[in-house]
């Protein structure tokens, strides 16, 4: 047996794989042995464009030599050391540049080392944060129909895709469900109506309910994982004025959007939104370690402030929080935001996906096209004047995305949702490459 095949082999023995039926794994096995730029290379030295950047979350493209560099000069000082009690200096540093660059009330970084995990901890400040104050009625979230906010208990209590949650009911908390505003699937034809109807519905529960709600968590101006829908112009903004007018705190979770993949630094910044928690990772090491973090305003912060027997603080912590490598690859990667111009350049590139993914309209089974920046999904669908989806076990999406890799790109579809997310420094070039492969592959699959 070969170097390569003995590989696949012990995978397939041993691991067990994040949202993966092993059963299809064993099928289609994948190791990546190596990456550069845009490429990943597998162990049997095939390439394949990185079009879902990695699961949502590289920048630069892989073995950036400046956040390389970063690294290596860190781990010649150390490699970690806790923050429980302490701190350390890339860490604190990595805290300024967070401040500065996040909305203008978020004054303070509390760090993990997932998305999910600033979603917890989001979640449980807001909940503190009312007892701390004295309003402890104040303990249910609401949250949005389809939304994603990671995979852990307190994550799946405030999501709503029943696929990936309807098995844990028992074991969740129960949040309010408000219905979105789907531009795609809804019954008018005018989507400031469906956003309007969807605002009433928020501020009828709020009227209702507000003296139970401690806070509102939402995805930042579209929502990732339930199918890449990008919120109406207005609904963010409207949800915030609705929060500050029934004493609400407004949780908006950057995971996905944050760091420039929106075309903003922040997606909040589309609507100007200040909101009380923004939960971050993803992008922030630009896709190379785990790190994230919960940012909160002043205002939160000092609920938490007095002596230690007043029983106000946080109890809760990481053993990895505010590991120095990736705060230094973090910092690293944020010095090339400004060096290359990101934020810009990704605007542009927006601009110019947008167009070519027009060809796409002309397939059969290509019914929507969705996309916000550098985030897009392309739903699929049996019949395209009627919307109505393939049947359930089709898997259309996952034929798609296999098909994708055999012609050298990777990538992983939400249901019938093909998704395509490249790392944002992709050339136009690669950019027109990707979308050539997605058409070809749907085209074949479908
Ligand atoms: N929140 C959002 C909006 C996400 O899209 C994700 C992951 O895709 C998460 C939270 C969870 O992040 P992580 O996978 O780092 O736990």
């Amino acid at each position: 047996m070969n170097e390569a095949n003995n590989w696949v082999e012990k995978s397939k023995k041993h691991l067990w794989l994040p949202f993966t039926q092993m059963k299809d794994y064993e099928e289609n096995p994948l190791i990546i042995a190596e990456g550069e730029g845009v490429y990943l290379t597998d162990v049997h030295g095939k390439k394949y464009l990185d079009g879902y950047s990695s699961l949502w979350l590289n920048v630069h493209g892989h073995r950036k030599r400046e956040i390389d560099e970063a690294i290596i000069e860190q781990l010649q000082k150390i490699s970690h050391s806790t923050l429980l009690g302490a701190t350390n200096i890339p860490a604190t540093e990595l805290a300024e540049k967070l401040v500065e660059i996040t909305p203008e009330n978020l004054t303070r970084v509390f760090y993990s080392d997932s998305g999910a995990e600033a979603v917890e901890i989001a979640l449980k400040l807001a909940f503190q944060y009312w007892r701390n104050l004295g309003h402890s009625s104040k303990q249910k979230f609401v949250t949005t129909k389809n939304g994603y906010h990671g995979d852990t208990v307190g994550a799946i209590s405030v999501g709503a895709v029943d696929i990936f949650h309807t098995v844990y009911h028992p074991l969740m908390f129960d949040s309010y469900k408000v219905s979105f505003p789907n531009a795609y699937r809804n019954e008018h034809s005018d989507l400031e109506d469906v956003k309007n109807e969807c605002l009433l519905e928020i501020e009828q529960l709020f009227a209702e309910k507000h003296e139970e709600i401690a806070a509102f968590i939402i995805e930042g101006m579209i929502q990732g994982a339930g199918g890449m829908n990008v919120m109406p112009d207005g609904y963010l903004k409207g949800i915030e004025q609705l929060c500050k007018k029934y004493n609400i705190l407004l949780i908006v979770d950057e995971v996905a959007t944050g760091f420039g993949r929106t075309g903003k630094m922040f997606s909040v910044e589309h609507e100007n939104v200040q909101p009380d928690l923004m939960t971050i990772a993803k992008g922030i090491t630009g896709g190379y370690l785990p790190i994230a973090a919960t940012m909160t305003s002043e205002k939160v912060y000092e609920a938490f402030y007095g002596d230690y027997t007043e029983l106000k603080t946080f109890f809760h912590g990481h053993s990895y929080t505010g590991n120095q490598l990736g705060c230094a690859a973090a910092l690293a990667n944020l010095e090339l935001y400004k060096k290359e111009d990101i934020i810009n350049t990704v605007q542009n590139k927006a601009d110019f996906i947008a167009e070519k993914l027009q060809s796409l309209q002309e397939l059969e089974h290509v019914g929507d096209i969705r996309q916000l920046g550098l985030m897009v999904g392309v739903e699929l669908v049996k019949d395209k004047e009627t919307k109505e989806p393939f049947p359930w076990g089709d898997r259309v999406g996952y034929y798609a995305t296999l098909k994708m890799r055999d012609l050298g790109m990777l990538s992983r579809p939400l249901g019938d949702v093909v998704v395509f997310m490249p790392p944002l420094a992709t050339t136009f070039e690669e950019l027109e490459q990707m979308i050539t492969i997605m058409k070809q592959a749907i085209k074949e699959t479908t």
